[in-house]
């Protein structure tokens, strides 16, 4: 019976669902939020992914992974494209589906890089550019939840204006520090100088590794595996450090 019930699951992931987009959101001029209609969808936790697949009129088929952007939502899922530049799949979801166009996607995945509610301990969300996309889920899970649970973002990118959910994350919520390094330039008046996420950025903003907080780190890879370097040499626990990649070192 058990065992019935976990495979009926997991045949539900594993199999493609149509998937229409009822709704596009510009979040930059290089980024949107794109949002599905997915009737039967399963349900997801913040962090988890889907496999998204686009298949061509003669048949030519390719399949990206894409981080569910929205806290559960019944049948509705949300995504945040960043357009690679000459990418094959993003600039298509970004400038080519319109509205009423079906896609196919997978899942959820993942089941290591997510935050339930009923985790109680402190949170650190490391963001480098779209890696925000899955740590944005957990901002939202944890307020859609009421939950209590101490948060802390620091979000690294380019420039103000490549600033993801800027309204949500500027309307804030009790219990949520959010902190951006700028890497090239930074507004007027920022007291932080350009430059890439620094260890005494991690010692600042984030939580001394005595508090023992549960890091999650999201973006390109490179930016992924420098940071996890600097909060293991910062003495936090690498079994709490959770981390996901975007894929390429740029970005
Ligand atoms: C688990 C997971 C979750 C992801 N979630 C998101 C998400 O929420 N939002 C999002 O925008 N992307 C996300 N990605 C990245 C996404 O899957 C694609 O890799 C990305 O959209 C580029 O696909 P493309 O077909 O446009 O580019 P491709 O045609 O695959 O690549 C074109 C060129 O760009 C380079 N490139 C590929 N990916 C990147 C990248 N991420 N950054 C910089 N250069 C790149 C390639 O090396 C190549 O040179 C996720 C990836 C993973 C593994």
């Amino acid at each position: 019976m058990a065992r019935a019930a976990v495979s009926g699951r997991l045949g539900a992931r594993l199999r493609w669902q149509a998937a229409t987009l009822v709704e596009r959101r510009e979040e930059t001029a290089s980024a949107q939020t794109l949002v599905f209609d997915v009737p039967g969808w399963a349900g997801h936790l913040a962090g988890q992914h889907v496999d998204v697949r686009l298949t061509a009129e003669d048949g030519y088929s390719t399949q990206r992974s894409y981080s569910l952007a929205s806290a559960q939502d019944a049948d509705r899922l949300e995504l945040t494209v960043q357009r690679v530049p000459d990418g094959e799949v993003s600039p298509y979801l970004i400038e080519g589906l319109a509205v009423g166009d079906r896609i196919e996607i997978r899942g959820p995945v993942g089941g290591w890089f997510v935050w339930r509610p009923e985790q109680r301990e402190p949170v650190l969300l490391v963001a480098g550019g779209s890696g925000l996309v899955p740590l944005m889920a957990m901002i939202r899970a944890r307020e859609a939840e009421g939950s209590r649970a101490p948060f802390r973002l620091l979000y690294s990118l380019r420039e103000p204006a490549d600033r993801l959910y800027a309204p949500d994350l500027e309307r804030g919520s009790a219990g949520l520090d959010v902190t951006y390094v700028y890497t090239r330039s930074a507004p007027q008046g920022a007291t932080r100088p350009p430059g890439r996420l620094a260890p005494a950025d991690l010692v600042q903003w984030g939580w001394p590794p005595d508090f023992e907080p549960t890091v999650y780190v999201c973006g390109p890879t490179g930016f992924v595996e420098a940071a996890a370097v600097q909060l293991v040499a910062q003495g936090h626990d690498p079994g709490r450090i959770r981390t996901e990649r975007f894929g390429p070192s740029g970005g």
